[in-house]
């Protein structure tokens, strides 16, 4: 563990060089295009939960450090019930993209992936990370800048959970502070964002 939070220091670090904070904009934007503050799940932000994560702690994590934010899809056929087309989701500020998987099916291989098809995006005007779960289409690769608000995914059922019929559509938005990997809420922003 001691040597995890080393080496996430030393990341921070590398980060805060390779990007420089005043190239990137610290505005926030609601992640899903046409939806708002309302399609968050719980009242209030309630379905964030942090007690019990640690970024460290491998895959089987406790607790629930992020906000999910759900989609009119009744038939959980993954698309918009309004509109008959997938649900946009947009970056939450000016960033890079670290990371993304996109190849999650539901079969025994990808059972651990949680967060079935994801990406994760720097962003350092904010020294923050973000986290999109559960996404159907991918639209951006790692080493890329995205402007906030710019089109990334597309919502979706992926991961084991979130595949399962139980599941209402949604997705998964985590955000973690840079320079701990401690998770922060996104619900104050997303209202204001909305
Ligand atoms: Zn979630």
């Amino acid at each position: 563990m001691e040597e995890g939070r080393t080496e996430i220091t030393r990341w921070a670090e590398v980060l805060r060089n390779a990007c420089s904070a005043e190239q990137f904009g610290r505005e926030i934007f609601f992640p899903l295009r046409s939806y708002s503050v309302d399609a968050i799940g719980g009242k209030n932000g309630e379905g964030y939960k942090p007690a019990g994560y640690e970024f460290l702690g491998g895959n089987r994590h406790k607790g629930h450090p992020a906000q999910d934010i759900f989609i009119y899809d009744r038939n959980q056929d993954g698309l918009d019930d309004r509109t008959g087309r997938p649900a946009e989701i947009l970056a939450l500020a000016d960033g890079v993209v670290l990371s993304t998987f996109i190849e999650w099916v539901p079969d025994e291989n990808f059972k651990h992936i949680r967060g079935g098809n994801y990406i994760w995006i720097y962003h350092p005007g904010l020294g923050i990370f973000s986290y999109y779960a559960h996404l159907q289409d991918v639209f951006v690769e790692p080493g890329a800048n995205v402007p906030g608000g710019g089109r990334i995914a597309t919502v979706g059922r992926t991961g084991t959970k979130a595949y399962a019929a139980r599941s209402p559509t949604h997705l998964h938005l985590m955000l973690l502070r840079a320079s701990d990997m401690t998770p922060v809420d996104p619900y104050l922003s997303l209202k204001k964002a909305s």
